[in-house]
């Protein structure tokens, strides 16, 4: 029987692609002409063993390849689906981005003397289970501990698949009870593992009780359901996600070779629904390590409607060691990016800070120096330029007395407007001078005097 399967697949190997879909699909026996598009039966019949994965492919390994890998497969388990399968270049499997993602690798049992089994603290930033909140105004909340990939390089690695466990109504109110309770949450982003591997009814009914909460001003979703499972993105669910506007969407694709027709389908499908689209990559040795890739993949994102949100650099997590760059990687990229293409093409790079320090970008330098009066700076092609400051410029002073101000705001409800961090530094009304660590010696010692005196 004949499947219908993707037509094009970027600007490469479209016979192959075809062809190959078509040999996986009849090596798994089971099914009608309509199977292949339809997730459920991907996810049911996504590869989950080492004997699976060379039956489909084709691709023989050496019996103490296997033992090796079986190891490897206990300790992170393994599911690739059968349409990300057949992106793999089975010619050349060993360096393909598809593969190299997907399927295990002996590196994975090196434990780098750096790793860290929780390298983002997201258990300590954890009020209540599922919920991550991290920062002032947004939380991340775990609504799915499943994926239908199981990417090689991902930071959560220990947990996903682990318990390949959908939390339960329960749990799922004991989040949305959190978010309710603090209403300075106004970012609520959904992640897991794969939030849109719940099912339609499921997913509609968290929205909804998310979406019931007044001070969420904005839903997101985390999920790699366009790169790896883009059946996943049908009618239906579309249709449930646009009751909820404003919902944003972010996607994870690392490649070039991950954009195929049926991708290309998910993403418009998205879009068309009014739902904005960001793109998180992460830069991984041996995949996308390279300003030519990164920047092709930026183009045919925005080609689709996506913007390039963030580029982030690998993790610290146990077993991921033989993926990370340095980071002279990413800033040479960015350098590679900004000038030479359009701006909205270009994502942040950054650095998710072991010990839960957050997000942090990190850039080539533009500003070379300044004086009171001028400021040096370069560009993308070397060209050293100055820019004059005003000669009189007032800042409006800020005392936070916002409905005395020259300037309109204008809130209607005169809200607390807290300062913290660096900015608390810079701000009119807070008089602190320094942050001090907690641990600081110094201080510590002057406290100790003082108290000495007493
Ligand atoms: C990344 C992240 C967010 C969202 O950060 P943005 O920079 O707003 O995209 C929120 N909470 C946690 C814990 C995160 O890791
Ligand atoms: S630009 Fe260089 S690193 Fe990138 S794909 Fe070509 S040869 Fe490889």
């Amino acid at each position: 029987m004949n499947i219908t399967p993707d037509e094009v697949r970027t600007d490469l190997y479209v016979e192959d692609l075809k062809q190959r879909q078509q040999e996986i699909y009849n090596n798994i026996g089971t099914g009608n002409e309509n199977s292949w598009k339809d997730w459920k039966w991907q996810m049911r019949h996504a590869i989950r063993t080492i004997d699976q994965f060379e039956h489909l492919t084709g691709i023989i390994l050496s019996s103490d390849e296997k033992i090796r890998l079986s190891k490897v497969v206990e300790i992170f388990p393994l599911s690739i689906t059968p349409y990300y399968l057949s992106l793999i270049d089975t010619e050349n499997y060993s360096t393909d981005p598809v593969f190299l993602q997907s399927f295990p690798s002996v590196h994975e049992l090196n434990i780098d003397s750096n790793d860290m089994r929780d390298p983002l603290s997201e258990d300590h930033d954890s009020p209540v289970k599922g919920i991550t909140h991290r920062y002032p105004d947004r939380v991340l909340f775990h609504i799915s501990n499943t994926c239908s990939m199981y990417c090689r390089h991902c930071t959560r690695k220990r947990k996903v698949g682990d318990i390949d466990s959908i939390p339960d109504r329960q749990s799922i109110e004991e989040g949305v009870n959190y978010i309710r309770s603090n209403s300075n949450v106004r970012d609520v982003l959904l992640s897991g593992g794969d939030p849109f591997l719940l099912s339609d009814e499921y997913l509609d009914w968290i929205l909804s009780r998310i979406r019931e909460i007044p001070h969420v001003e904005v839903i997101r979703v985390g999920t790699r359901t366009p790169v790896v499972l883009p059946y996943r993105i049908t009618d239906n669910l579309v249709g449930i996600l646009k009751k909820y506007h404003p919902l944003w969407i972010n996607t994870h694709f690392n490649h070039p070779q991950e954009i195929t027709s049926s991708s290309k389908t998910a993403l418009s499908k998205l879009a068309d629904a009014g739902i904005p689209l960001g793109n998180q990559s992460v830069l991984l040795a041996g995949i996308n390590d390279c300003p030519r890739i990164i920047k092709r993949l930026v183009h045919l994102l925005v080609k689709n409607r996506v913007r390039p949100y963030y580029l982030f650099q690998c993790d610290l997590s146990e077993g991921l060691s033989h993926f990370r760059t340095p980071i002279g990687k990413g800033v040479e990229i960015i350098e590679s990016l900004r000038g030479h293409t359009s701006g909205f093409a270009i994502p942040t790079y950054v650095i998710d800070a072991p010990g839960g320090g957050g997000k942090i970008p990190v850039m080539p330098n533009y500003l070379i120096s300044l004086s009171t009066n001028k400021v040096v700076l370069r560009n993308y092609e070397g060209v050293i330029t100055t820019y004059a400051e005003p000669d009189s410029y007032i800042s409006p002073t800020c005392d936070r007395n916002c409905d005395a101000c020259s300037l309109q705001l204008r809130l209607k409800e005169g809200s607390e407007y807290k300062s913290e961090g660096v900015f608390k530094l810079l701000s009119d009304f807070d008089d602190t001078i320094t942050l001090t660590p907690s641990d600081n010696e110094r201080v510590k010692r002057r406290e100790n005097d003082d108290s000495d005196e007493e």
